[in-house]
């Protein structure tokens, strides 16, 4: 049966695990991250179907299921998975998305690596996206595909089936174009995301550089620029990032241009935070502490989150305040992945390196400045983390979003709690009560560190009541409700689509 919304999405939407020799498809664990948000779109229509890889080294082998059926608490839908072999992941993911496009859309022009791309093996993939995604679709159904690694999935799409509307949401930042345009492959990328009915951002300042890099590119028109939802940008926020343009034409086209920052799930975070259980293990960190203040950074491991550049913050922090030795601990996660790529590894043993340095100068017997912890924390353990902590210090040098800052501001229910915050994160235009930090410059970062452990209790409760109140009205329905709207702006209602 064909589904009304199709959403391509390089992962698979369920975790596979071997019973007694056999796959079953397991639900993940936790409701929370993007791919439980995208699955909760499937309760809204008729029917749905996801698009993702599975690694296969043959392909042809009759025991290889391209379309499972899965039910689960979201409902029927059916997944088509695209049996790709090793090598054409590692082209295709690890070397043109995460080395050549990954380093410029977060504008790192000295990590893109252009040699081993190899272009032809990123199309035939996006290729194979396109055709599973025009197999799974009903007449005039949504495709929503997502992020940069499914770039000329569009313009494939719209070759194959001109009748359904293409959604694009990126999921990262997006540069303007003395950046983007480094990329040789500009005029495709462009090209096909301009044969979408809707290319939807986190933030405006997003949206407006890809009109800048569109019209760089391509003749194109380019409406007056309109104010985007009040609903998440904060009081004192720049004018550029107030007004975008809702939509441009190409080759008579509209192609509608959203800024929506994806939100979280603040009832089920609150649910999570109001557990018993969860309010023990704070307690327990509680206790642990003693009378130190415990400061909070939780990330990936990757250059792009400024893991390095926080630690040497923190050195400078201990040498230049010595009053504050002993008296708080910082709780550095850095969740390592992508063990097998160069970069990511040189940045895990930076960050290593400096922990260990750090703890080496400063410890004692009775005091451990950092803890640094490299595996990922469950979602739920993480929770009484967030609850326990006096400051989250989060300051990535490049991060489309940051759901991490949201997520410790749903947590605390008690009001208090600072967090200090890149303004390089998306979730800046929102959580202007933060403490916002430059990254970049030593000045501002020490002073935010500084400021963010010396606050008043008022202060810090001021500040928190204004941040939760955002991330509750621009919450993750509240995403939602904004991307259905732009499907339904792109052509009638979903359930019309027959
Ligand atoms: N996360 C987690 N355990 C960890 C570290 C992170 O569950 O040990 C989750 C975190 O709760 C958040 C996500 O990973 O939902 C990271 O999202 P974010 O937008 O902050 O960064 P990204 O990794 O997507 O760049």
């Amino acid at each position: 049966m064909p589904s009304d919304l199709v959403i391509v999405y390089h992962r698979q939407p369920y975790e596979e695990v071997e019973v007694d020799g056999k796959i079953e498809f397991r639900e993940n664990k936790s409701p929370n991250g993007i791919v439980p948000t995208l699955k909760g779109f499937f309760g809204r229509v008729p029917k749905g179907a996801w698009v993702a890889w599975k690694l296969a080294e043959d392909p042809s082998n009759p025991d290889f299921k391209r379309v499972v059926e899965i039910e689960d608490s979201y409902g029927k839908y059916s997944v088509s998975r695209l049996p790709l072999t090793e090598q054409q992941v590692k082209s295709f993911y690890h070397v043109t998305s995460k080395e050549a496009f990954w380093p410029i859309l977060h504008s790192f022009k000295e990590k893109y690596n252009y040699d081993p791309v190899d272009w032809p093996t990123f199309r035939e993939v996006n290729w194979a996206f396109a055709e599973a995604a025009a197999a799974e679709a009903s007449k005039g159904a949504v495709v929503w595909v997502h992020d940069y690694n499914l770039w000329l999935v569009p313009g494939y799409l719209r070759q194959l089936r001109p009748d359904v509307r293409i959604s694009f949401f990126h999921h990262t930042p997006f540069p303007a174009a003395d950046m983007f345009n480094v990329l040789p492959w500009r005029k495709e990328i462009v090209e096909s995301l301009l044969s979408c009915d809707v290319v939807g951002f986190h933030i405006p300042r997003y949206a407006a550089n890809f009109v800048g890099v569109a019209d760089s590119l391509f003749e194109i028109e380019v409406p007056r620029r309109e104010p985007v939802n009040p609903d998440f940008i904060v009081e004192g926020t720049a004018l550029s990032e107030r007004r975008v343009a809702r939509s441009i034409s190409y080759k008579g086209r509209k192609v509608e241009i959203t800024a929506s920052p994806v939100g979280v799930d603040v009832d089920y975070i609150e649910s999570l935070a109001q557990k018993p259980e969860t309010k023990d293990a704070a307690q327990q960190i509680r206790d642990e502490l003693g009378d130190r203040k415990m400061i909070l950074s939780v990330g990936r491991t990757d250059y792009t989150k400024g893991g390095a550049d926080q630690l040497m913050s923190f050195e400078r922090l201990l040498e230049e305040n010595e009053h504050l030795h002993g008296k708080m601990r910082l709780m550095h996660v850095s969740v390592s992945a992508n063990r097998n790529m160069t970069v990511y590894e040189e940045i895990q043993n930076e960050i290593e390196q400096v922990a260990g340095r750090i703890n080496g100068r400063f410890g004692t017997f009775e005091w451990t400045p950092i803890t640094l912890v490299s595996r990922a924390i469950p979602f739920d353990e993480l929770v009484s983390y967030y609850c326990a902590a006096d400051v989250a210090w989060i300051t990535p040098l490049a991060d489309g979003m940051n759901l991490v800052a949201k997520e410790f501001a749903a947590c605390r229910i008690d009001g208090d709690g600072v967090l200090v915050l890149s303004e390089f994160a998306g979730a800046a235009i929102e959580m202007g009560s933060a403490i916002l930090a430059n990254p970049f410059s030593y000045r501002s970062m020490d002073r935010a560190i500084l400021q963010a452990l010396d606050m008043p209790e008022d202060e810090r409760r001021g500040r928190m009541e204004r941040m939760r109140e955002t991330i509750k009205r621009y919450d993750i329905r509240a995403w939602a409700e904004d991307q259905m709207a732009g499907f339904a702006g792109a052509g009638g209602p979903l359930d019309d689509s027959d």
